[in-house]
């Protein structure tokens, strides 16, 4: 095992896909993709092109490709929305000349990974007051406040996709179409239910970012982009390696419009997210799979496991409800000193956090296996 060489101890991951415990447990036919693209190499543009074709299939949209993560996605995204299909405006960025580089956000979507819009050269500007989170009233942003917002410099409207994210993602859109405005989507967590990898760009996103390490159960650092396709064309020119020969650069079919620039740019601000033949592999072979896991399968499966983690159950036991249901264990206080039990334990297992103010620790299916299951129950048991 390549840890005990490397002097690592694994752990049972029952926190989720978290990137700071390594995300999930990848199938084996995600993982043979990824060792079987390894043995030869590939033009990476055409890698791109069977990406789009899977990406397209599985959500509708124009086109796709595959990133090195959502929060690259997000950065791609947003370079896309900054430069367009300008290869000057793409040269340039972080700088934008002519200042339009604003994308407007509603105050309560704000979060620590939209920092990747300012990375790519854009600034933030924050509308609207969530009266409903600090208390004295109910409401949140309005989408005429958004509309409000849009001047000369706006470049695009970023939208964290959330189950509680006010306005609706329709009616953000719809301001946005009536300035031609782009609006990014951050859905990097939303999965499953699968349907959402349908349902943004339905609901008028133009571009979409999804994580491939977490439920799609892809490589770590993968992610999907998808939207628009001289938007994701342009994200794609901005992280390809363009050391090329101008006069012999043939784009493929899903990439047509990027064979009508007026020049290429050089390696763009997405060089430093650049994702490798394997991590397209794997995430294309994820992705087929999980589109042909039918909802009910999927929640059955997780269902299955969250209830071997519940062992012979017992007080202070419970299984939560929703799209991944968990074990919720009713610790109290002392509810810190039991993960770190848990975590010095053998085998070392590693829980949710979430809800320690309430008492609760939260042991979540997806980045486990049924047999680490089973021993979580055994452990929660023997502790309890
Ligand atoms: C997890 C997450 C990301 C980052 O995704 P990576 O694939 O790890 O880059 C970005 N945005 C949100 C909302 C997330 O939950």
């Amino acid at each position: 095992m390549i840890y005990d060489e490397l002097g690592v101890k694994p752990l049972i991951n029952a926190a989720g896909t978290v990137t700071r415990l390594s995300g999930g447990i990848m199938a084996p036919e995600v993982a043979e993709a990824m060792r079987q693209a390894s043995l030869a190499c590939v033009d990476m543009v055409q890698m791109q092109a069977a990406a789009c074709r899977a990406i397209r299939a599985a959500t509708g949209a124009e086109a796709g490709i595959v990133t090195s993560g959502a929060s690259a996605a997000v950065l791609l995204g947003a370079g896309a929305c900054l430069a367009g299909l300008d290869p000057g405006r793409m040269n340039r960025l972080p700088e934008v000349a002519d200042g339009r580089r604003e994308f407007i956000v509603v105050r309560s979507q704000r979060n620590m990974y939209d920092r990747a819009i300012v990375v790519a050269g854009g600034k933030l500007v924050e509308v609207g007051i969530p009266d409903r989170y600090s208390g004295p009233g109910v409401r949140d942003a309005a989408a005429w406040e958004i509309e409000e917002a849009i001047g000369p410099n706006t470049a695009g409207i970023y939208y964290l996709a959330q189950t509680q994210s006010k306005p609706t993602l329709r009616e953000v859109a719809s301001v946005a179409r009536r300035h031609g405005l782009p609006v990014l989507v951050d859905a990097a967590a939303q999965l499953p239910p699968a349907s959402n990898l349908r349902d943004y760009l339905e609901e008028g996103a133009d571009l979409v970012c999804f994580s491939g390490g977490k439920a799609l159960g892809g490589p770590q650092s993968s992610g999907i982009l998808a939207g628009r396709a001289d938007l994701v064309g342009s994200a794609l020119l901005q992280m390809l390696d363009l050391d090329v020969d101008v006069e012999t650069w043939a784009p493929p079919r899903e990439f047509a419009m990027l064979g009508q620039l007026r020049g290429l740019p050089h390696h763009g601000i997405g060089r430093s997210c650049k994702v490798g033949k394997e991590e397209i592999a794997g995430l294309i072979t994820a992705l087929n799979r999980f589109v042909a896991e039918l909802p009910a399968a999927r929640h059955a499966r997780l269902l299955g496991r969250a209830t071997r983690m519940l062992g012979a159950g017992g007080e202070g036991l419970s299984l939560t409800s929703g799209p991944v249901p968990m074990l919720a264990w009713k610790v109290g206080e002392g509810v810190r000193a039991m993960a770190a039990k848990l975590l010095a334990g053998v085998p070392s297992i590693a829980c949710g956090m979430g809800r320690a103010d309430e008492g609760v620790l939260l042991f979540n299916p997806m980045a486990i296996t049924d047999v680490q299951a089973d021993a979580i129950a055994r452990a929660i048991a023997a502790l309890r």
